[in-house]
């Protein structure tokens, strides 16, 4: 079992806890004067972020695939559904399982939906009497209707028990074709923007809530819009193929085909000059391959260009935006480097 490690970040330079043991919370500038003192409201989440899965397509015995929860508003929002998504949410809370009946989709690759099947059957199955409302680019309607078809044996035998509720078999699509607002209710405000992954329809969100703002890239490479919608977000997560996978895929496919691949998603260098261009109050890599070696690549690269608070996300860390800072609440290094 690792350990976990909560921290307060103030003005904080954050580095990865296989850099340097667990003690992973460096202040870099002091602040100017002493916090005010804290009240219930101060600690009070105006903008809670968990990361369900910090994974890519590569299956990993310690990372899901991208799914990000943000909750804001008294309201819970999916962001992606990847491979253990259902699992994930269990995990941090059972009672999640049926009562998530909102997810916004990045792009339609499968390591971001591949498991909305297992949340959307196993959420009705457990009592959701909602029907799961699906925002996301051309094809998601396609999509789920093809999921109602592969799963109708199943249905049919679920659905004459009299256990279920048929309206939260239901699907509502919302498609989104161009940069703008999404989904405005009771404050929350979510925003869908164009982002480049080659030719495929493919929108990252911004999600505003209180005076708090997160940022989420989905799959990308260079893309202006994410310092546009990202400029001085409380929280950025972008996307970044980490250095070893950069060399994997140069050592492994032609290098026109390792072109090709390499162009769909952000390198560290890249994602450093993104980073700087938002300067977000905290950055977060996602989707990605993380180990010890990988994270101190990823890291050192990053930090030629970029010194702003950082950290990488595992699986089930939670974020909350508050009046008084960010607190990070993650579980510890990946295991192999406890050792050092
Ligand atoms: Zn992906
Ligand atoms: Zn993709």
């Amino acid at each position: 079992m690792r350990p976990k490690v909560t921290r307060l970040l103030i003005a904080a330079l954050l580095i990865p806890a296989c850099s340097g043991g667990h003690a992973i919370t460096a202040v870099k500038d002091a602040p100017l004067q002493s916090p005010a003192p804290q009240s219930t409201d101060d600690r009070t989440p105006i903008i809670k972020v968990v990361v369900l899965g910090s994974g890519n397509p590569v299956p990993s015995r310690t990372q899901a695939g991208t799914a990000i929860l943000v909750e804001a508003g008294g309201d819970r929002f999916l962001f992606d559904c990847g491979r253990g998504c259902t699992t994930r949410l269990a995990q941090h809370d059972p009672r999640l399982v049926s009562s998530i009946d909102k997810i916004f989709l990045t792009h339609l690759h499968s390591d971001h939906v591949v498991g909305i099947p297992d949340l959307w059957l196993n959420g009705w199955t457990q009592g959701r009497g909602t029907p799961l409302s699906v925002w996301g680019p051309t094809g998601t309607g396609a999509m789920m209707e093809g999921l109602r078809a592969a799963y109708s044996a199943d249905i049919s035998y679920r659905l004459p028990t009299g256990t279920t509720d048929p309206a939260a078999l239901t699907r509502e699509i919302h498609l989104i074709s161009e940069n703008g607002v999404v989904y405005d209710r009771k404050g929350v405000k979510i925003t869908a923007f164009r982002v480049h992954h080659a030719d495929i329809p493919a929108y990252g969100y911004r999600i505003d809530y209180g005076g708090k703002s997160v940022l989420l890239s989905g799959d990308t490479s260079v893309a202006p819009n994410l310092a546009r919608y990202g400029q001085g977000t409380d929280i950025a997560l972008l996307e970044v193929a980490s250095p070893p996978m950069v060399d994997y895929v140069q050592r492994s496919f032609p290098p026109e085909q390792a072109d090709k691949i390499l162009a769909l998603h952000l390198t560290a260098d890249q994602a450093a000059e993104t980073f700087a261009a938002m300067s977000p109050r905290l950055g977060i890599y996602y989707h990605t391959v993380s180990n010890c070696a990988a994270d101190k690549a990823l890291m050192a690269m990053t930090r030629e260009s970029y010194s702003g608070p950082l950290t990488i996300a595992r699986d089930l860390t939670v974020i909350e935006v508050t009046q008084d800072g960010i607190h990070i609440d993650e579980p510890g290094a990946p295991e192999e480097c406890s050792a050092e």
